[in-house]
């Protein structure tokens, strides 16, 4: 008996049967002995549907306006799980994220969370209650509701988790696990039975959107055991777990890529200190995330620079630039939205020699020109046009092996 915090995610609640199994599922933990915190996301599509309304009146919504706004499809999904709980017998009540004392910082759209209080969550667990809790927001110290940035229920999940001390949490989504790549793009990729945090980690931020990445930096600070399941049959899942040693035989374990970044070079930039600076302090102060970022050798006084940023960032990092152009005397702006960043992940890259040389080989040899590349220890990434996402996704699983049954992860993975 112990404390479960399990997460269901849109395609899980997307409708009233769906809600209904939903229910089913989290009473027989309840069967089980153990307290439950369930965190839910809104139905799927509806976030979608509530950004695309805002739009409908403006690019650049008020951020406080537009986080209270999508924070409402997970209060229904909660409050519909509640009363589909009480109606088969399990006494349950739901809570939005200030009722669950989900306290964050005030960076609307994107907002971290500072710390949870939970009192409300404690109590309806003392009177025996299931608490059910929607995702993706909370209150920051002016009681204006935020949101966690697209994907953040997961957070909510893990913060929970990690507030309450629980035993364990369980990420519900569509597929069965995490696998070698994404599985609705590449039909071969493979499950995994365990990952490591900084794999996972490097995935989820470069783009496998099955965990939010903040999620996984959640867990790995507080050690929170993170099990990624299916709410549709009762596959076991991926465990995302402490680095074990027999991790290290393969040197790659997964390949990411995001299709949600836009490219933008500065064209014909003074070459001189402070430039980069200016540009990327604005770019921070109004909460842009800038990604990769190269700079070429000046010219007659003259560079140019390139950075890419979230899709949803580009509005406001295009205009930051117009507003800088004059000061800067910028000859050109270029924005190149069709792109997408591909990437190679695996704890093995520390110890295998040739992983960069092997990805670049294989991109080449399909004819792909690679428009920036970025490394850590761990991961090697690409921007590539967006048009050869499949055939490089597909290429690089193939030439790291990830496709096979003999392939070096079934050393790193025994069981299957
Ligand atoms: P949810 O709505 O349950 O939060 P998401 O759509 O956010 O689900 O995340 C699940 C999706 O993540 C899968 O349907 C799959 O297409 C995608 N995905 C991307 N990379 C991976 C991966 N390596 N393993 C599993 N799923 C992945
Ligand atoms: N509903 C939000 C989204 O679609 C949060 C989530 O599902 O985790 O991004
Ligand atoms: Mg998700």
């Amino acid at each position: 008996m112990g404390l479960i915090v399990q997460k269901y995610g849109g395609t899980s609640v997307r409708d009233i049967e769906r809600i209904r199994n939903v229910a089913r599922r989290v009473s027989r933990m309840r069967e089980q002995g153990h307290d439950v915190i369930v965190v839910v996301s809104a139905m799927a599509g509806e976030t979608d549907k509530l950004v695309k309304w805002a739009k409908e009146f403006t690019e650049l919504p008020d951020k406080r306006e537009y986080d209270l706004l999508l924070s409402s499809g997970e209060r229904n999904t909660s409050a519909l799980l509640a009363i589909a709980l009480q109606t088969i017998g399990y006494p349950a009540q739901s809570f939005t994220g200030r009722q669950a004392g989900i306290i964050t910082d005030s960076a609307h759209g994107k907002a971290r969370i500072a710390r949870i209080t939970g009192e409300r969550i404690r109590d309806a667990l003392t009177q025996g209650k299931i608490a059910v809790v929607a995702g993706f927001q909370g209150i920051d110290e002016k009681s204006d509701v935020s949101t966690l940035g697209r994907g953040g229920s997961d957070t909510s999940a893990v913060a929970l988790a990690a507030a309450f001390h629980a035993d364990l949490c369980e990420i519900y989504t569509d597929v069965d696990g995490v696998y070698t790549t994404d599985p609705n793009l590449v039909p071969e990729a493979r499950k995994l039975d365990k990952i490591s945090y900084d794999e996972m980690l490097e995935l989820a931020s470069l783009g496998a959107k099955v965990l939010q990445t903040r999620s996984v930096e959640f867990a790995k600070k507080y050690n929170v055991s993170l099990m990624v399941r299916s709410s549709f049959n009762e596959n076991p899942g991926t465990l995302v777990t402490k680095e074990e040693s027999d991790m290290e035989n393969v040197a790659v374990a997964g390949i990411a890529y995001n299709k949600g970044e836009a490219k933008i070079s500065i064209i014909g930039i003074p070459d001189r200190p402070g430039v980069a600076k200016r540009i990327f302090r604005a770019l921070s102060d109004a909460n842009v995330v800038v990604d990769m970022i190269i700079q070429n050798i000046g010219k007659d006084g003259l560079a140019d620079l390139t950075f890419t940023v979230s899709k949803e960032d580009r509005p406001m990092a295009e205009k930051i630039m117009q507003e800088l152009k004059k000061e800067m005397g910028t000859r050109e702006i270029r924005v190149d939205a069709e792109i997408v960043k591909v990437a190679i992940v695996g704890v093995g890259m520390r110890s295998h020699t040739g992983v960069a040389a092997k990805m670049f080989e294989t991109l080449a040899d399909v004819g792909i020109n690679i428009q920036m590349i970025s490394t850590s220890e761990i991961k090697i990434s690409c921007i590539i046009a967006a048009k050869y996402l499949e055939l490089a996704v597909r290429e690089l699983h193939k030439a790291f092996e990830l496709d096979k049954e003999q392939a070096r992860h079934e050393k790193r993975y025994p069981s299957r």
